[in-house]
């Protein structure tokens, strides 16, 4: 029994991103000025972001083009290969057909550079010298640095510090690429002193870092901001997974009847589902569409789809999504990519459509399903991929208990090697599975900013 690779030659690297908005029946609801609660308009958001990805951010338009010097990096990894797992097939004696796309070949090891080499570019060519951005497990502040190395610039990279402890290896990657890496909470913007004066103690959440990145890039004229998922022209850019995925079922001659991808800001699942989503859409194919998260932070599946803010110091514009609130701090689970209190609006906007559905998965029984996967496929999962690993061993159990084929893809959105830890705690039964913190999230959801 062997597994099958659909590649795609190297001249088959999509030459436009597909845009959802174009698709939406009703339009996704607008971003707020933090301090009007008024919709803004593109000059609120020049000091943050280049006036291209702010144009991307809006656009109605349903392809837009990937600029040639985007393609030439790409090309060095993509177009990534889809597999049929075979084995795992074998393994779970099920009458699905199980494919997953492999983004663990970019040389950061995930799909986060497929965004951060075209934001790159599109800062670069507006004269912008340096990055400022947060990292939580370490993914995108890699993925970012290496894109920073490979057009000039400098970057500096906020990483959670529960992560900065925990996951020394990633931050030596980014600081290898050229980045500097700042422990968050940090003592450095007005951000990280108000939290360290009420928490000394404070083991940092993605919300707080992304405070201090955006004050850093707020006061710098030199330097802009950088985010790794959440927002409209990130999910934009990795749309390139699900567009490769098209052609190579194509190849397979089949379509998928479900797609499955972990969601934290929702930007590997939207990657790999959207181009889905859109055919979906205009009436081209029905398929079921499945985002999971941790259990320990379940913000499409216990939040509340409302308007937040970004961050935790309420510098960024407010939008609409599922959230936990943005003063929520996750628990310490290893999938620190799926830490985030918010989601994606374009993926909140989907699920309120009833176009997705959106699922929760324990720590325990993600780490054991990688483990089955690895075991099968060899390719040992990032622990956030493990979720969706876990979703698709379950659909297929399903497909074997009512005796159906279906056809199931998932976005293996990176490899776990430098989460070793995270997997060898798991095998000496070290790791726990958080409950559902209900009295924070309560917490944390008083605070909503009450508007829209
Ligand atoms: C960052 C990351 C995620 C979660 O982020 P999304 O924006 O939801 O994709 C998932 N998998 C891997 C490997 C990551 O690095």
């Amino acid at each position: 029994m062997s597994t099958i690779k659909y590649l795609l030659p190297e001249d088959r690297i999509p030459t436009a991103w597909y845009n959802i908005q174009a698709d939406l029946p009703r339009p996704v609801p607008p971003t707020l000025h933090p301090g009007t609660g008024q919709p803004i308009g593109p000059d609120d958001l020049a000091p943050l972001f280049p006036m291209a990805l702010i144009m991307q951010e809006v656009s109605a338009e349903q392809y837009i083009e990937i600029p040639a010097p985007v393609r030439d990096v790409y090309r060095q990894w993509r177009p990534t290969p889809l597999f049929r797992a075979r084995r795992l097939e074998a393994m779970l004696d099920t009458p699905a057909r199980i494919y997953y796309k492999y983004e663990g070949v970019s040389p950061a090891g995930s799909h986060k550079p497929n965004t951060a080499v075209a934001q790159a570019f599109y800062n670069k060519e507006e004269g912008i010298t340096k990055l400022v951005t947060e990292t939580g497990a370490g993914q995108w502040g890699s993925s970012l640095a290496m894109a920073c190395a490979f057009f000039g610039m400098e970057c500096k990279v906020f990483m959670v510090r529960v992560s900065y402890e925990q996951k020394p290896y990633r931050r030596g990657l980014i600081e290898a690429y050229g980045a500097s890496v700042t422990p968050s909470p940090s003592p450095e913007t007005n951000a990280g002193r108000a939290i360290l004066a009420e928490h000394p103690d404070s083991t940092g959440s993605l919300g707080i870092a992304i405070s201090e990145a955006v004050e850093v890039a707020a006061t710098h004229a030199d330097t802009k901001y950088s985010l790794g998922s959440v927002l409209n022209h990130v999910l934009l850019h990795q749309t390139v997974i699900g567009q490769e995925a098209l052609e190579q079922f194509a190849l397979a001659d089949d379509y998928p009847d479900i797609v499955i991808a972990c969601a934290g800001g929702g930007s590997n699942f939207a990657g790999l589902a959207f181009p889905f989503a859109g055919k979906k859409m205009r009436g081209e194919a029905d398929t079921r569409i499945v985002a999971v998260e941790p259990a320990a932070c379940p913000t499409l599946t216990r939040g509340q789809y409302a308007y937040d803010f970004g961050d935790t110091a309420h510098l960024t514009p407010m939008v609409k999504m599922h959230t936990l609130g943005s003063t929520f701090i996750p628990p310490s689970i290893h999938a620190g990519g799926l830490r985030y209190h918010g989601m994606a609006p374009l993926v909140s906007h989907l699920l309120d459509l009833g176009q997705i559905e959106a699922t929760a998965v324990h720590q325990l029984d993600a780490f054991a399903a990688g483990l089955q996967f690895a075991r099968a496929e060899g390719i040992i999962p990032a622990p956030e991929s493990n979720h969706a690993v876990a979703q698709v061993i379950a659909e297929a159990l399903r497909c074997k208990a009512e005796g159906v084929s279906q056809s199931i893809v998932f976005n293996l959105s990176g490899h776990g090697h430098f989460d070793m830890q995270a997997y060898m705690d798991y095998q000496a039964g070290k790791l726990q599975d958080y409950d559902y913190p209900a009295e924070e999230i309560t917490m944390a959801l008083a605070g909503l900013p009450g508007v829209g």
